[in-house]
């Protein structure tokens, strides 16, 4: 009987199927200990790929074999012994000659072995060869009958190695795989004819073979090729059938960018633009005067200027007549960014401050009140909605937003979280610096209309992965620093001359009239005793490294407004050295700050290192940073990473590292992307084949937007997003 991809698994072979491991205590039979890892079905399990191959192609003559070398030999069995160790196990040994050599397999508590195998018989073998007892043995081996000259499933050619589990072994899934394989009957081919044809790629059927058994190694890369361009092409399909399906259905506000506010706004900045930040805002522009919502993200390494780029965005809503919002992940980071926005805008002329906000920026008497009456019209109304602004103050902002008074608010996360009710908001900006989470951004979505989102991210990517890892946002990047500012220096410190060098480096600074951070790993924040020692190297390096100098500590346990107010009072200058737990990484910016030390960098991650240096270098002058590594000499991970940090500074680079030491799973969570998981392709390496399954998928979008000409491929699509349909089908 021939089996199909629906066939159930115990249809193969019911004898392989229903194989249990166990010798006294006998568990359950292989196919039930197959359904416990999802695979009930011929597809399934064609689908468990291997997770490597070994090549057993080549047989060696026995007297050529060397020590502890794996080997494959072919021979006739000339004795086949059972008997009971002295630690009572039951012991079959296999003897083979080959012409050359004697040698045995050896088979610890496996009685049925000794009746598997007639004297006189050729096998063929494959294992670790030791000596034992003065003969060759190949320990751990496998060894089948050539009877069935067909059926080399264990030996003699390239063999699969399934990934199996407690209760079954790797061999009996091969088993299962290859009768699978010999009655399946033609499987159709899921992909378009056209694709195939056009990518040059072999059918389906011939690659789930070969993937299993390939017969070269130029087939595996073959088949692997094709089945990785399958999983991505319906991977790239989703992205594209949701993204064609929000363009289509949801209403955005139309912007108008024919306004003067954006060149008010430029003209009064203290500095020029650079030439990305210029585009990126050309590009937001053009997004948001669609008719369409907007999903963008803005990529741009630490310091490149992001702020202008989203207040300009801002701009275009208020001046479109609506409200925008810019949100951050943390109170630190939210204060700043009220901050920065209040000064940029100020210069500006004509920005009223709404509650809190006011006291962010220098502002005038007499423009205090929300509701002034002062002359000229405002241009805009701004509000502070941070975990620092209570009582009144925020009962204002609130009343404020909820009746459109307030044009621009900036606060953390929580804004959409609370009930915010905003009277008509058309921009949200959301920094997520690099912790991006969608989940946040669908929070936002549930709130009446639909709002255009800038996501901004400081986490470089290369363009390919992020357009995909970012599903259906457009990409926009930032990949130029401002002008003049300087590369930060990097050194890696060891000794405790070194550290003495390192400390006489912050004074030198300090009495130049600049400023230093120095970061504790504390990695947990909300952890005692890590902020416990952040809290007790401050006293240390108070009193007995820099008496001289004005010491102050930041972390995370300390609460919001005390937060913001310690950093106010450092950006102000009113002290020297910011001693800080990793509160600061995201976004802080000081430009006055030049030197940074980084206790015990070895607990760091690449990102995370690469995010606090750039809490340096953001103003004109020369910086430096000194990483303290305390890891041993076999920390070769460790040592990379640092030397990866004083090589570049550059983002892009550093992500590439970080994709190469620690692997892409790390790196980009893909369950919290929204996407369905890869089996065999990897975003990061595969970049030019999701390059091309995107093209041959976003092109079939475009043809036959609910795929109504390719059922089977809309099955596959709504079968491999399950987990993730919502998102499919909704936005
Ligand atoms: P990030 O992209 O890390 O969020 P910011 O927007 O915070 O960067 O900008 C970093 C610093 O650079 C800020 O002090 C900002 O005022 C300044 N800046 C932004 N754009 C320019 C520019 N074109 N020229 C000079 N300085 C700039
Ligand atoms: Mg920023």
């Amino acid at each position: 009987m021939r089996l199909s991809l629906d066939s159930p698994v115990r249809d193969v072979d019911p004898r392989v199927a229903n194989r249990q491991m166990g010798l006294t205590k006998k568990g359950p039979p292989a196919h039930e200990v197959l359904s416990g890892m999802g695979i009930d079905t011929v597809r399934q399990l064609l689908h468990h790929y291997p997770r490597t191959h070994i090549d057993r192609t080549t047989v060696a003559r026995i007297r050529d074999l060397s020590l502890g070398q794996p080997a494959t030999v072919v021979g006739r069995v000339t004795k086949v012994e059972k008997r009971r160790t002295r630690h009572n196990k039951i012991l079959v040994t296999v003897s083979l000659f080959d012409g050359s050599a004697y040698l045995q397999i050896p088979f610890f508590n496996q009685p049925w072995k000794a009746n598997q195998f007639r004297q006189g018989e050729e096998v063929a073998a494959w294992g670790l060869v030791e000596l034992r007892g003065g003969h060759r043995q190949l320990k751990g081996g496998e060894v089948e009958s050539l009877r069935d000259e067909e059926r080399a499933i264990h030996t003699r050619r390239i063999i699969p190695m399934h990934r199996a589990s407690e209760g079954i072994a790797p061999r009996t899934v091969r088993e299962l795989v290859f009768f699978a394989l010999e009655r399946l009957e033609p499987v159709p081919d899921p992909l378009p004819a056209e694709v195939v044809r056009a990518e040059g790629l072999p059918t389906f059927d011939w690659a789930i073979r070969r993937i299993h058994f390939p017969e070269t190694q130029e087939d595996l890369a073959r088949a692997q090729e094709r089945l990785k361009f399958d999983e991505l092409f319906v991977l790239e399909l989703g992205v594209g059938f949701r993204k064609h399906r929000v363009a289509a259905q949801e209403v955005g506000v139309v912007h108008r960018t024919d306004g003067e506010l954006i060149g008010t706004f430029v003209a009064s900045l203290p500095f020029e633009l650079t030439a990305g930040q210029r585009r990126a805002i050309d590009d937001v522009s053009a997004a948001m005067a669609r008719p369409h919502p907007m999903n963008l993200l803005l990529q741009g390494d630490v310091g490149s200027g992001k702020t202008v780029v989203a207040l300009a965005a801002c701009l275009l809503a208020v001046e479109s007549g609506h409200q925008a919002a810019i949100m951050a992940p943390t109170e630190v980071l939210a204060g700043q960014h009220g901050r920065n926005a209040a000064a940029l805008l100020e210069s500006m002329g004509a920005v009223r401050f709404a509650g809190a906000a006011r006291r962010t920026a220098a502002v005038p008497t007499g423009q205090e009140s929300l509701l002034g009456d002062e002359e000229p019209t405002p241009t805009l109304t701004f509000g502070l909605l941070t975990a620092a602004v209570t009582g009144q103050e925020r009962a204002a902002v609130l009343e404020g937003v909820r009746s459109g008074e307030v044009d621009l608010v900036v606060g953390t996360h929580a804004l959409v979280q609370e009930a915010v009710g905003f009277r008509d908001l058309s921009l949200a900006v959301i920094d997520e610096q690099h912790r991006f989470g969608v989940h946040q951004r669908m929070a936002l979505k549930g709130k009446g209309a639909s709002p255009d989102v800038l996501i901004m991210t400081a986490t470089p990517i290369p363009r390919t992965l992020a357009l995909t890892y970012y599903g259906d946002l457009d990409v926009a990047v930032l990949d130029e620093l401002p002008a003049g500012r300087q590369p930060v220096e990097t050194r890696v410190v060891r000794t405790a001359e070194d550290r003495r060098g390192a400390y006489d480096v912050v004074r030198k600074e300090v009495h130049a009239g600049r400023q230093a951070f120095v970061v504790c790993a504390a990695i947990d924040e909300d952890n005692r005793l890590e902020v416990k020692a952040a809290e007790k190297e401050a006293e240390r390096l108070a009193t007995e490294v820099f008496p001289d100098l004005r010491v102050n500590v930041l972390h995370g346990r300390m609460r919001p407004a005390e937060k913001e107010s310690r950093m106010d009072e450092y950006r102000a200058g009113r002290f020297d050295l910011l001693i800080s737990t990793t509160v600061i990484e995201v976004g802080v910016d000081v430009p006055n700050a030049t030197v940074m030390l980084v206790e015990n960098a070895e607990r760091f991650g690449l990102a995370q290192l690469h995010q606090l240096r750039g809490r340096i270098g953001r103003g004109a002058h020369r910086s430096f940073c000194f990483l303290f590594d305390e890891s041993g000499p076999d920390n070769e991970l460790a040592r990379q990473r640092l030397v990866a940090m004083v090589r570049t500074t550059d983002g892009f680079e550093l992500a590439d590292d970080d994709l190469r030491l620690r692997g892409e799973g790390t790196l980009f969570d893909i369950k919290q992307s929204g996407l369905p998981d890869l089996k065999l392709a990897r975003l990061a390496e595969d970049v030019e084949l999701v390059r091309r399954a995107r093209a041959r998928a976003f092109a079939l979008i475009e043809e036959d937007p609910e795929l109504a000409a390719h059922p089977a491929l809309r099955r596959e699509l709504e079968e491999r997003f399950a987990e993730s349909i919502d998102w499919l089908f909704h936005s």
